[in-house]
Order: C-alpha cells, then sequence, then structure tokens
C-alpha cells in the first residue's frame, strides 16, 4: 500500500480542519529523509511503516497533529542519527517527550510467560508513560507491525504475537479502544495458534450461511417494527471473533458448538430514550432469555463502554442484541481515543466543560484499575497519565518485572527475590553500574544484586535505607534472632518505661517477670515474656500496644483523661476569654490592678502576698519569695494581703493559664525527653516550650515550661515525673535561672 501526505492530511481533515498541517509536512520530510536508505522485512522503503502509524493516528484514533508528527518520527531516535535533541530543536519539548516517551516503550520486552507478569508488566509501560498519547501511538506502531507480521520469520512472528495479546490487546481494552484491540487479537491468535484459529474460522465458516441468512432475516424484521416504534436507527450484524470465541471455550470448558452467542445484531439509535425504545421492541417480539440482559448504559463499564446487551430467542436459535447510540458506539470503538480531543493550540473549543469532565472521568477509571492511589483529586489536575506513582516498575536481569513500592532499594528487590539474596545483600548494580544500597530505584532500571557468603545477615541500618514492608519485616525477624538477648533488654526497658508512662502501678511493676506474670501474659495469647520484650526490642511491636492488651483499664483511662483533659482545655480557653486578669482577691482594696509577679511566678494554690507599687498597682509574690523578704523590711506598710479567688480557680483545677517551668534531672539515657513529655501530656497539660542538654558529669537536664492551673495539678505532674526510671529530680523553676 501507497500512502502520502495527502492521505494523512486528508484523514485529519475530516476531524481537525485546523490541524497544524505546516509541522506535520516537516516532520513527514525529518522522517522520510531520516528513513531514506533503510529498508523492511517486505523490501519495501523503511518510511512506509511510520507513514502507515500516522494514518492509523489519525484516520483510526483522530488524535491531534502533534501525535501525528510523532508517529511519523517515532522510530527516528532509534533507527537513524537523529536523536532526542534534535527533535527538540526542530519541534520543541513536547514532541521530543512524546517521541522519547515511544523509543523508550520500543526498549522493553516482554519475556516472562505468567500471567503476573504481564499484569505487572502492562503496569509498568503505563508507568514509564507521562502522556497517554505515547501509549496510542505505541499502539498504532503495533497494529501496523501486526498488520505486516507475515514478513517476519516464524520465531519472530510467534514472540510478537504474544507480546501483543498478552500486553498491547489488554491495554487497548482498558483504553476501551476496541476497534484496535480486536484486530491486534485476531491477527495475533492466528500467528501464535494457527490450528485453533483454524478450527473456529472454519467452524465459523460452515455454519456462517445459515447464519448469514438468519441474521439478514433478523435485521429485516428489527428495521420494520422499529419504524411501528418511530425509532431511526442504524443495523449491522455483529462481527464474529474467533480470538474471543476461543476465550470462551477455555472459560467455560466447553467444545465449540456448544457456545451459543454467534449470532448478534447491534443497533445504533440517536438517543439513549432511542436504546430503551429499542430494547422495549426486542422484548416484545422475541422472548429474552433470563439472565442475559446488562444495562451498561446506566452502569458504564470501568472502560466507559455503554450499551445494552440483552439475548432473546430467535428462530429457536439464541440471538445477541447490543443496543447504544452512535456517540456510545464511537466511545466503544475508540475508547480514550474518542475522549482525548486534543485541540490544536489557538483552535475552538477546546476547554468546554463535558469534554474535560469525560477526560477526567477516562483517568478517574484508569487509576480505579491500578487501584493504588488515594487521593485522586490532585492527578485529576494534570492531564499526565502519572498513575503508578506509588510504585516502581523494575527487572531482574532475566528480564522479569518486579513491583515494588516507590522509594525502594536495591535491598527491597533483593528481599523481594528472596530472603537469602536479601540477608547476604552486599551490593548492587543498576542497569550495569554499581551503586550505593540506598539508591532509590527507577522505572525500567535493570537490577542485578551481588551478595556473598561471608555475609551474615543484614545490618541494622537497612531498617532505615528500605522502602517495603516486606523488606523491614524480614530484616527485623533476622535481628531479632541475631540479637535476641540484647532486643529483650532493651524491650523490657521500653516495656517498663511505657508501663510508667501510663501511670501504672508501682506494685504491679513488681510482678512483672514473676512465674505469674509470665502466665498471664501467654493467656493472653503472647508466646511468653521474653518473646514479647524481643518483639518490642525489635520494634515489630509497640510497648504501649502490649500494655494495652495486658492492662486494658490503663490505657483507657490514659485515653479518657487525654480527652477530658481536651475537653476540659476548650472549655478553659472558652472562660479565659471571658474573664480576663488573675484571679485574685485583694483585702480592702476595690477593683485594684493586680499583676502577677515574674520573678517567683506564683500559681494558684501557692501562699501569696501582695506589693503595692507606685502607680502599678498590687504585685503578687509568692510567701517565700526572696524578693518579698527585701521588700517587707523596707517598707512594712506596703504589703498587703491577698489570696486566690477559689471561688474561681475551683472551677479551673486542672490545666490553666499560668506558666510554669519545671526542670528534670535525669540519668543520660536517651528517650528520656520523649518520655518526660509523654507523661505531661498524659495529664493533659499543655507543654509550651522544651529543651535538653546534658552537663559535663552526664546528668540530662530537660526543662520544660507548661500551663497548669494550680499547684496541686503541678505536685502531682512532679510526683509522676520522679517515678520514671532515670528521672533523678523534678522540681519547679521559679526565677529564670
Ligand atoms: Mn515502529
Amino acid at each position: 500500500m501507497i500512502i502520502s501526505l495527502e492521505d494523512i492530511f486528508s484523514a485529519i481533515k475530516s476531524y481537525n480542519p485546523d490541524a497544524d498541517f505546516d509541522q506535520i509536512s516537516r516532520a513527514y520530510n525529518v522522517a522520510q529523509e531520516a528513513h531514506k536508505n533503510q529498508f523492511r522485512a517486505s523490501g519495501e522503503p523503511y518510511f512506509l511503516h511510520p507513514e502507515a502509524v500516522a494514518l492509523v493516528v489519525a484516520s483510526e484514533l483522530r488524535l491531534d497533529s502533534t501525535s501525528v508528527c510523532a508517529a511519523l518520527l517515532h522510530d527516528v531516535v532509534e533507527d537513524t542519527d537523529i536523536n532526542i535533541e534534535n527533535i527538540e530543536e526542530m519541534f520543541g519539548p513536547v514532541m521530543a517527550q512524546l517521541v522519547g516517551g515511544v523509543t523508550k516503550l520500543n526498549k522493553v520486552f516482554f519475556s516472562s510467560p505468567s500471567a503476573a507478569q504481564a499484569a505487572s508488566f502492562r503496569k509498568m509501560l503505563l508507568a514509564m508513560t507521562n502522556d497517554v498519547r505515547v501509549i496510542l501511538i505505541k499502539l498504532a506502531d503495533r497494529l501496523h507491525n501486526i498488520r505486516t507480521l507475515c514478513f517476519l520469520p516464524p520465531v519472530k512472528q510467534k514472540y510478537i504475537a504474544k507480546e501483543t495479546l498478552e500486553i498491547y490487546a489488554p491495554l487497548a481494552h482498558r483504553l476501551g479502544i476496541n476497534k484496535i484491540k480486536s484486530e491486534l487479537e485476531e491477527t495475533s491468535f492466528k500467528y501464535l495458534m494457527p490450528e485453533k484459529a483454524k478450527e473456529i474460522n472454519d467452524y465459523l465458516e460452515s455454519s456462517g450461511i445459515e447464519g448469514d441468512i438468519i441474521i439478514k432475516k433478523a435485521l429485516e424484521e428489527i428495521e420494520e417494527h422499529l419504524k411501528d416504534f418511530n425509532v431511526s436507527a442504524s443495523l449491522s450484524g455483529r462481527p464474529k471473533q474467533a480470538y474471543s470465541i476461543y476465550n470462551k471455550t477455555i472459560k467455560y470448558n466447553s467444545g465449540i458448538d456448544t457456545l451459543y452467542d454467534f449470532l448478534g445484531i447491534r443497533i445504533l439509535t440517536d438517543s439513549v430514550k432511542d436504546c430503551y425504545a429499542a430494547l422495549g421492541m426486542v422484548h416484545k417480539y422475541w422472548r429474552p432469555i433470563p439472565g442475559r440482559f446488562k444495562d451498561y448504559i446506566a452502569v458504564p463499564k470501568p472502560n466507559m463502554y455503554q450499551s445494552l446487551h440483552t439475548s432473546v430467542i430467535y428462530d429457536g436459535k439464541p440471538l445477541e442484541v447490543q443496543i447504544r447510540t452512535h456517540d456510545m458506539h464511537r466511545v466503544a470503538e475508540e475508547g480514550i481515543a474518542a475522549h482525548w480531543d486534543y485541540k490544536e493550540r489557538g483552535g475552538s473549543g477546546n476547554s468546554n466543560a463535558p469534554d474535560y469532565k469525560e477526560k477526567l472521568s477516562w483517568l478517574r477509571n484508569l487509576i480505579e484499575w491500578c487501584q493504588e492511589v488515594n487521593d485522586a483529586s490532585e492527578l485529576m489536575e494534570t492531564v499526565k497519565v502519572d498513575l503508578f506513582q506509588y510504585h516502581v516498575y523494575v527487572f531482574t536481569p532475566k528480564g522479569e518485572v518486579v513491583e515494588l513500592p516507590k522509594d525502594s532499594t536495591p535491598i527491597d528487590f533483593a528481599y523481594t527475590i528472596h530472603t537469602d539474596v536479601g540477608h547476604r545483600c552486599v551490593g548492587a548494580k543498576i542497569n550495569g553500574h554499581i551503586v550505593p544500597l540506598e539508591y532509590r530505584l527507577r522505572n525500567g532500571d535493570i537490577v542485578s544484586i551481588l551478595t556473598s557468603k561471608s555475609q551474615k545477615g543484614p545490618s541494622r541500618d537497612w531498617l532505615k535505607i528500605v522502602g517495603s514492608a516486606n523488606a523491614k519485616r524480614k530484616i527485623r525477624t533476622w535481628l531479632k534472632k541475631e540479637f535476641r538477648d540484647e532486643y529483650i533488654l532493651s524491650g523490657e526497658r521500653e516495656f517498663l518505661e511505657a508501663f510508667q508512662r501510663l501511670g501504672g502501678e508501682r506494685e504491679t511493676e513488681k510482678l512483672f517477670g514473676t512465674p505469674s506474670f509470665n502466665g498471664r501474659v501467654k493467656e493472653f495469647g503472647f508466646p511468653s515474656l521474653d518473646e514479647v520484650y524481643a518483639g518490642i526490642g525489635a520494634g515489630e511491636v509497640r510497648a504501649q500496644q502490649i500494655i494495652g492488651k495486658l492492662f486494658p483499664d490503663l490505657l483507657l483511662k490514659t485515653q479518657q483523661r487525654q480527652i477530658e483533659a481536651k475537653k476540659n482545655r476548650t472549655e478553659k480557653q472558652k472562660k479565659r476569654k471571658a474573664q480576663k486578669g488573675p484571679r485574685i482577691i485583694v483585702g480592702g482594696l476595690e477593683g485594684a490592678l493586680i499583676k502577677i509577679s515574674r520573678c517567683c511566678n506564683p500559681i494558684p494554690g501557692d501562699e501569696i502576698i501582695g506589693y503595692i507599687t507606685r502607680g502599678r498597682g498590687v504585685t503578687v509574690h509568692k510567701k517565700d519569695c526572696p524578693n518579698t523578704k527585701s521588700l517587707a523590711s523596707d517598707s512594712e506598710n506596703r504589703i498587703i494581703d491577698v489570696r486566690w479567688d477559689l471561688g474561681i480557680t475551683d472551677e479551673i483545677m486542672g490545666a490553666g493559664s499560668y506558666m510554669v517551668k519545671i526542670r528534670v534531672e535525669t540519668t543520660d539515657r536517651r528517650g528520656m525527653l520523649n518520655s518526660v513529655t509523654s507523661v505531661i501530656a498524659n495529664q493533659g497539660l499543655n507543654i509550651i516550650s522544651a529543651s535538653a542538654k546534658t552537663t559535663k558529669e552526664r546528668t540530662g537536664i530537660l526543662e520544660f515550661t507548661i500551663e497548669v492551673g494550680n499547684s496541686e495539678v503541678l505536685n502531682e505532674l512532679l510526683r509522676l515525673i520522679l517515678r520514671l526510671t532515670g528521672v533523678t529530680k523534678a522540681y519547679r523553676v521559679d526565677k529564670k535561672q
């Protein structure tokens, strides 16, 4: 077949008269020149292939002119002296991306026979593509290759046919492009299983004459009846597809002669209303087969396919009827391409709402397909098919695809291959180059793992590097075995700390490690106390979780306290807004201006005295504040009795608006800041600021500024902090020290 630029132009003109024809002829000339001395297996000039692919892109997928150009140029980077930079110079970055995308896809070959591998491979193809047009061009490319498969040697024919059936036809199906999907399937089937295909096709031929007569009769009758219903429609017999019949014989494990829906007709109407009218007519004249009616108009298939399906008994034989509108039919045939209306820049009506909406629903459905993406809305902003952002697809040296979570490393890969490969991993090569173990894998990487017999097992640091839960679990399990004693010790310590943090009783604490406690642990379904400690130490389980199971009351109380405290806090905040200033009653002075002294910072519950200042009202100090001593001796008569207004402070027991600084001294141990912070938080108190330092004597000094309501709450808090293992002192700091 000879194709000319004019053929491509006229195909485009039929749906996009505003196309950039100038650009297309430039791409045409560039590609023609680049391929000029190359020939296909058929002996024809190579350029015939890109030309044909461009024609498919235009006439069968009706894509924009950029896609048509990219189709013309799709093989130049791989096969000629032109590189991606040249393309970008000549046609701009978008074209370079499209051509680059197709070139990249050309380099991956599917070689593994398993179905799971095929699924991963399909996902990977999409993952490697950030513009769906790349896939569409690739499908057009594959379609032309399949159409000209006869020129290749049989081994290659089989390989390409298999890859097409397992990878490209399902992709076309997913994208809803049935027209291309069917042709890919039917042709590949003939090459891959010639005997089967012949058997089925022969059968269809032989029963065909009879079938054709029935179909012709049915179509005439339906046409008559539709007229009575005032429905205008175009009718056709449904093409029979050998490959789908073959699949049905496999699926139902039955012979071809027992499958009964070969006879099919299609009714295309102008409106949805007419679809249902036509359905009513069909069901009126012929008896429907129960369970065969499907309303894909009301509930479209994930790939946006819409149609009514029913089967009726016609002349004693089952007849399948598909009814849909012309628009639905276009979607059924062209799929995503029907929606992907790439209007030219500056062209008319390129952003009308329904189009955009449909585009989005395509993306949404694609997303549902991969089921991995949680928040689709963000993705909707872009017109990219970056669907598999949470996974990365890489190859083994043998070409098998491995799916891993995003941010995975060669270590994750190694553990996916085999646990022992993970344990003995000492290095990795990506695409032949040595990389560090913390290297983040990228789509399409070929990963080979270097192992060593002398490598005993994973390093603890790996836990910080790896990205997959699977690798983490395997590393932890190994470490737990190897460092069991160490983990038991650290786990026991963590357990005790958590128990104390949650305010557990000292009496109960004494029981830990006794046989009776061990028995209790087993009653709760844990293998043994040591095992529990080892698990905590290894980071498999959190101490608080175990305590929550063993002492449900303790956890419950803490949770209640936290909820209560939060409630109190919001109530208090409301109250505080209503009443300003300290709640202090000054003896004998009405409406005195009161200031809380900063030097000792008294809080409700502290014994206090007032000091009358000149022009600044009454300053309130703690009774034992050293400053008041000097003040008192200075001028006795300026000291005044003050007391807390308990009527109000009673109400605001617990946390409140008084800021207090506390200091906690600890033995120098990791995690102390965390433990003390938890105790404070568990009491429902706000921490305003916190600091930690270590003295030369290896004493840890932690300081917190917290909000409390009165001294009682503060004292309780200090008591609880003192109970923590490792805490040597806990006290209030009055002055800035
Ligand atoms: Mn090609």
